[in-house]
């Protein structure tokens, strides 16, 4: 029986690559250089599924490639926005996404960047490393407290959630809001959240905001200048979201004028570039992108798709379809 073809644009957890070798017709990339766009068009042309990740810019030029032979694109991330949908809608080929595995490493890499950001731990093993540090001192580096503090949540799906029950069941944060839609009235119960139906209002009035709604053009710049500028001067931004929803260059003006606190951040603008400005202070946590940067995670993100081109190649309904 003809073994359908597929195409790993990366390199994946070797559990998975061989779990999808004994089922399919795969290519892997051993090299892990990412693919160039001639390289994704003829993918196109070659393969029945293509399964990139954040790092392919899938753009209505790869999708629509004449001749095509695509039929499905397994993503591995639940992040869509490096894959034109429309293109894909238009099309007709199906987009899957790996959404649920990953929501407590991202939960958790968000809290870490919300403890790093308040205690000044970057800032302060960057003085440990120098040489630099002269000794215990009560004055020495102190940063904030989190407990009791309002953390404020802007998108409240899986890992917007995730993150407020570790925030208020471990640090005794209070929560507070913004979605696109409210969420359910048992939800808002369990973690006694406050829903803000205005942004601007939830900026001005958190100690920490937390960014978790998907990147692309809704969502683009949603953090911007003004709203950086009406933010406290003790806030605390993180973002584990994406970095397009978040003005780089307002944020790194915000941060060396401290008109706000500290950030943490795990995505960027132009990945894997960063802004230059951030790299030289001392009041931003930079890490780059890990959220999901665990053993068992990434092997169930790879396992997610393996399921998902499974049920597509048997005809099944997909669980985790986009388009
Ligand atoms: P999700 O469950 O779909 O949650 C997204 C939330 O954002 C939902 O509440 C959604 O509202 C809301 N939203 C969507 N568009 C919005 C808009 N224009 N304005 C306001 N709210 C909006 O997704 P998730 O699993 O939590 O993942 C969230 C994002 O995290 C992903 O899309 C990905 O980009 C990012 N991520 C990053 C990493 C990392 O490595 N740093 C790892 C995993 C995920 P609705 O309920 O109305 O849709």
């Amino acid at each position: 029986m003809h073994r359908p073809k597929v195409l790993i644009t990366r390199r994946w957890p070797a559990a998975v690559e061989n779990h999808l070798s004994e089922r399919y017709d795969v290519t892997l990339n051993e090299s892990d250089v990412p693919l160039t766009a001639s390289a994704l068009r003829d993918a196109m042309l070659r393969y029945d599924a293509l399964c990139p990740t954040v790092s392919d810019a899938i753009g209505a030029d790869i999708i629509e490639t004449p001749g095509a032979t695509v039929r499905i694109i397994g993503n591995y991330g639940v992040g869509t926005n490096h894959i034109d949908i429309a293109a894909a809608r238009r099309a007709g080929i199906v987009v899957t996404n790996t959404p649920d595995v990953l929501t407590d490493a991202t939960a958790d890499l968000a809290i870490l960047l919300m403890l790093m950001a308040t205690r000044r731990a970057g800032e302060g093993e960057r003085e440990l490393r120098a040489g630099k540090w002269t000794g215990w001192r009560p004055t020495h580096m102190v940063g904030q407290s989190i407990g009791g503090r309002v953390l404020g949540l802007v998108g409240f799906g899986r890992i917007g959630q995730a993150t407020a029950r570790r925030a208020k069941h471990a640090f005794g944060m209070s929560i507070a809001y913004y979605s696109r839609k409210r969420a359910a009235a048992e939800i808002e119960r369990e973690l006694d959240a406050q829903y803000f139906d205005s942004l601007d209002e939830l900026v001005a009035s958190c100690d920490v905001l937390s960014l978790h709604v998907p990147g692309g053009a809704e969502t683009h710049h949603l953090i911007n200048r003004d709203r950086l500028a009406a933010m406290k001067p003790t806030a605390v931004l993180v973002n584990t979201a994406r970095g397009s929803v978040v003005e780089e260059a307002a944020l790194a003006e915000a941060l060396k004028a401290r008109r706000i606190a500290a950030a943490g951040l795990d995505v960027y603008e132009h990945e894997p570039q960063v802004h230059p400005e951030l790299l030289s202070l001392e009041n931003v946590v930079l890490l780059p992108h890990l959220g999901s940067a665990t053993v068992e995670t990434r092997i169930a993100m790879g396992m997610r798709v393996a399921q998902n081109l499974d049920r597509f190649f048997a005809g099944q309904d997909l669980v985790d379809r986009v388009v």
